[in-house]
This record gives C-alpha cells, structure tokens and sequence, in this order.
C-alpha cells in the first residue's frame, strides 16, 4: 500500500462463502425467517456459546427491545447502566416507560464500574445492563452476583463482544440474557442482524412468541402443536432468510476472525508502547481472567492534547480515526429520560480523550507501522 492511500476506519471483511450462501436460499425459494439458514445459524451459535437458545434478530437494537418486554419492564421501572454506551441500550427500555439509571465507568476497561452498581438499586431496579465494551468483558462474576442477591436480571449488552470470554464463558451466555450485533462495523457481520441469547430455559418459549408477533409460530413449525394463534404482545423482530445466509459464512468464519483481529490488535499494541511509556497515550486493559475478540483498538490521549487535531493531524497523513460516544447523559434524549446516580466524571473525562483507530481484516502491519508513525508525530506537533 503506498503512503498516499488513505486506510479507512473500517471496512467489512467477506469471507467469500456469503453469496453461494444466499444463492442457495435463493434457488430453495424459502425466503422469510427461521428457515434453514437461520436454523443453521441458531445451532452455531448455541454451541459456540453454550447459551440455551439463540434467536436470530434484526439487530442488538431489537435484541434488547425484547428483554425489555421478556422481563415486563414497566413505566417507572429502572434498569441500571453506564452512560458510556451506544443509544439503544438505554433506549431499548426507554421504550417501555422505563428509566436508565448511568453509574460511572472504571479507567481501565472503560466498563461499568461494578463496585457502584449496588448502590443504585432501589425498589424499582428490574435489571442491570453491562455494556462489554470493545468486546473486553465486564465484572460478570460481581454484577450476577449482586443481580442475584437483589432479584433483579442481568441483560449483557454483548453487540461489540461475539468472541470473547469471561473466565472462560462466552460474553452473552452469563446473564439471564445476551444481545449480540451483527451490524457491519461489528466483527461477525450481515449488514444489519442481531441475536439474542437467552440462558434461562423458561424464556425460550416467550422469547420465541415475542419475535413472532406475539404467536407461537415457531412451535407450529417444529410441530409441537398443530395450529399456531396469537398467545402474547410482540412484534417481528425476525430477520428472513438472505441476511441468515449472509451470516452463516460469517458465523463459520469466527474463529479466524477473531484470530486475526486479535492479531492485528497486538500489533497496534506493541507499537502503541512507547507512546504510553512517554505518557503520551493509555493503551487499552485487558483483564487477566478474560479473553477478548480485538473488536476495538483504541487509545486514551493525555489530557495535554486536543482531540479534534490529533484526528485532523491523522486525516492530513490519510488515516480515518473517529471517537465515540457522546455520553448520552449529555445528550438531548438522555436529558430527558435518564437519570444519573452518580457523578460520571470518568465517563465524561474518557469519552473526551478516547481516539480509535482503524482495525479491520485486511489491514496490514504496514498500515499499522503507518498509524502509529503519524500519531507519534501528531502527539509531537
Ligand atoms: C453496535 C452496538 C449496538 C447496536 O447494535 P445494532 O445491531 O446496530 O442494533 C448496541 N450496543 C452497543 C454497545 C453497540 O456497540
């Protein structure tokens, strides 16, 4: 790759299988949802993570709309947070009348701070929401246990962590339920798609009746009863055949993936070391206990520097980095519908400083020799 060519900050990797895939759905001519490719894709997913049922959905958007109706969230009901976090987390509940409840993010892993949660329980706590951020997992064995202890659910927010582990376990298969995201800029991808990983056996049934519109449909298909009728609310939240296809070459293709991700990550972190060692930069942590699936490469700069021309600096030399998120107790919608426990100085502090960086398949370990050549000499301009 020559020095002039720009690196985008992402760009989706194909494994080359997703169009024979969707041609065969296309010559079985079974096109709607929960055909055979979106069985396929289910039992994958069910071995690869040892969750009780994973159900294919539109999105983790969707995902998690259905565990705030699976648990009946209700008006005023409050489910807790981090504010460090993308929309639908909080607005997967907000839907329903609840309120998110923000606590502050560690500074390590820029996950919810666990050692804050059981203070924001009240009487209205129904669940506690940990977002496992750049796929790097949570405290899963302290918030279980404190969900436990209090009676309330844990809903992993799981879009950013297809592949990695907690102690062992897959992220998504630990809490009550997982949503995992399947967007393009995800690491296992079919455009738009989601899962949800349910791992307790008495929400199979509901959940399967929510995502088909509130009917026992998916009984009827397996041939558990002989007509199928309306049984709940819900709503269609299934995706149809082309996009399980699509995912199913992907879904086959994890462990690579994931392995070269990882790869690439290391690669960013071994050339990111003496900007750290200067007190440049923060290199991101990465729990003993936990494996990750190098989702993300991100940084946190020093508060000496501006963002804003750091990335400017970046874009001169060709090279697409971004920054997220705008905490969403900031936000407009956040304003008017959360509210915060705590300060969230560290949230607010971080999601000031944090800068990502290009990492998709494809990429090469010139093109990170390039990266961290410019961001070096952007730190020193
Ligand atoms: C991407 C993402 C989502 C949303 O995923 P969609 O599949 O686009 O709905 C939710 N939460 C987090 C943490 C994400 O990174």
């Amino acid at each position: 790759m020559s020095q002039s060519q720009r690196i985008p900050f992402n760009r989706p990797y194909m494994t080359g299988n997703e169009l024979r895939y969707i041609e065969k759905a296309h010559a079985d001519g079974r096109l709607a949802g929960d055909g055979d490719f979106t069985h396929l894709c289910r039992e994958m997913l069910e071995s690869y993570t040892g969750t009780r049922a994973a159900l294919l959905t539109h999105s983790c958007t969707a995902a998690l709309e259905m565990t705030a109706l699976l648990t009946n969230v209700q008006q005023g009901d409050e489910v807790v947070m981090p504010s460090f976090t993308f929309v639908s987390t909080a607005n997967a509940f907000v839907m329903r009348g609840a309120i998110p409840v923000f606590v502050d993010i560690r500074p390590d892993t820029l996950n919810m701070d666990e050692t804050l949660i059981n203070d924001a329980l009240t009487e209205k706590t129904k669940a506690i929401v940990p977002v496992h951020y750049a796929g790097v997992p949570c405290e899963m064995d302290v918030i279980c246990s404190i969900a436990h202890e209090n009676n309330v659910y844990v809903i992993e927010d799981a879009a950013q962590g297809v592949g990695s582990t907690y102690k062992g376990a897959a992220l998504g298969a630990i809490g009550d339920f997982g949503a995992y995201s399947f967007h393009e800029t995800k690491n296992i991808i079919s455009g738009e798609g989601g899962a949800l990983l349910v791992n307790r056996e008495h929400f199979i049934l509901p959940a399967e009746m929510i995502r088909e519109k509130g009917t026992n449909r998916a009984q009827f298909f397996r041939g558990e009863i002989d007509k199928y009728t309306w049984q709940s609310i819900g709503s269609s939240f299934l995706p149809g055949e082309l996009t399980a296809a699509f995912l199913l070459a992907q879904l086959e293709a994890v462990q690579d993936i994931t392995d070269r991700r990882v790869d690439l990550w290391r690669q960013y972190h071994q050339a990111l070391l003496p900007l750290e060692a200067s007190g440049q930069l923060r290199r991101p942590v990465i729990p003993m206990h936990t494996s990750h699936n190098g989702h993300m490469y991100y940084v946190v700069l020093d508060h000496r520097y501006d963002r804003a021309k750091v990335i400017a600096h970046l874009d001169g030399a060709g090279i697409h980095a971004v920054f997220h998120y705008v905490p969403l107790h900031l936000s407009p919608a956040g304003q008017r519908f959360c509210r915060q426990h705590s300060t969230l100085n560290n949230t607010e502090q971080l999601a000031n400083q944090l800068l990502r960086l290009p990492l998709w398949l494809g990429m090469t370990s010139a093109d990170i020799e390039r990266i961290a050549s410019a961001l070096t000499v952007a730190l020193r301009a």
